[in-house]
């Protein structure tokens, strides 16, 4: 070989060499290039992987009802939106919710139940925590009775007490939290800790007393809703009605609305309630209206 191939021979080498070394190079940017994209995507992954389950926790923890009662839950904030504005319209769709106050009673709540049952149909039940510890086991058992079968679990305070909550007719807004949040506590207690519910009812109702702006704006920022009614049976107020007489009383003051939110009891003295309400369904059947529960 000449000196001149030879030359040309090492030329050659460098030129390989040094294509050979940007090759590398480029191709190690480029490697390290995917590289911090597929860590940019698997963390991207990582955060809405995380929000996710978020939000999955986040419902759980909201949801009122069983996995079984969610097809007749319906958005409480929409309800609560109609009734702030005395709108009953419902864009032609009739719906219903029947609600039960001041239970759980031993006495009452089972044959509320057994109607229920019977008519397959649902309800919301805003449930007070004195009561509940009043009738002991037997109504942590219809709790878990009403929640498995589909109805919804709501809020109605631990005392109801309006000389607590509203002294003087004014919203007492941290003795109004402590009492509601007893009774929450007494709900998980009985249906476990993934088990929560946004709604709530005032004693009373939240048209009764003054000072709830304080009020709506800690349900605003705490995901939470308060439901009042549009229609009533009459069985706490006035005097004592008999069933038929309950019956009526419902029938007519839901009259003309396309949603109702029918206020009822099921604390202990309501039997004639339990009465009532096969007639009460049936009105509501017959005119084709949609049981939903209150979430
Ligand atoms: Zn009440």
């Amino acid at each position: 070989m000449s000196y001149k191939n030879r030359k040309v021979n090492k030329s050659k080498v460098i030129l390989v060499a040094v294509i050979g070394l940007i090759i590398v190079g480029v191709a190690n940017k480029t490697w390290a290039y995917v590289d911090e994209q597929r860590h940019i995507k698997a963390e991207q992954q990582r955060i809405e992987e995380e929000k996710r389950k978020a939000e999955e926790e986040k419902k759980k923890y909201m949801v009122g009802v069983s996995h079984e009662g969610k097809k007749y839950s319906y958005d409480a904030k929409l309800v609560y939106d109609k009734l702030s504005k005395y709108d009953y319209s419902n864009d032609g769709k009739k719906i219903v919710f029947l609600t039960f106050d001041d239970g759980t009673s031993t006495t009452v709540t089972p044959q509320i139940l057994k109607t229920l049952k019977d008519e397959d149909v649902k309800a919301t039940f805003f449930l007070t925590g004195e009561n509940i510890e009043r009738g002991g086991e037997k109504a942590k058992e219809l709790i878990k009775q009403e929640f498995n079968e589909g109805h919804a679990i709501a809020n109605h305070s631990y005392s109801h007490d309006y000389k607590l909550l509203y002294p003087n007719r004014n919203l007492d807004l941290e003795a109004f939290k402590a009492d509601f949040a007893k009774t929450d506590k007494i709900i998980k207690d009985v249906l476990g800790k993934y088990f929560s519910t946004r709604v709530l009812r005032c004693p009373g109702g939240h048209m009764s007393w003054r000072g709830m702006d304080e009020l709506d704006t800690y349900l605003e920022e705490n995901n939470k809703v308060s439901i009042d009614w549009n229609a009533l049976n009459a069985d706490a107020e006035g005097k004592r009605k008999n069933a038929q007489e309950l019956a009526d009383y419902a029938i007519k003051t839901a009259q003309g609305k396309e949603m109702v939110v029918l206020l009822m009891h099921d604390t202990y003295g309501k039997e004639e309630t339990a009465k009532a309400l096969p007639t009460i369904i049936k009105y509501f059947k017959d005119n084709g209206y949609e049981f939903k529960t209150l979430v």
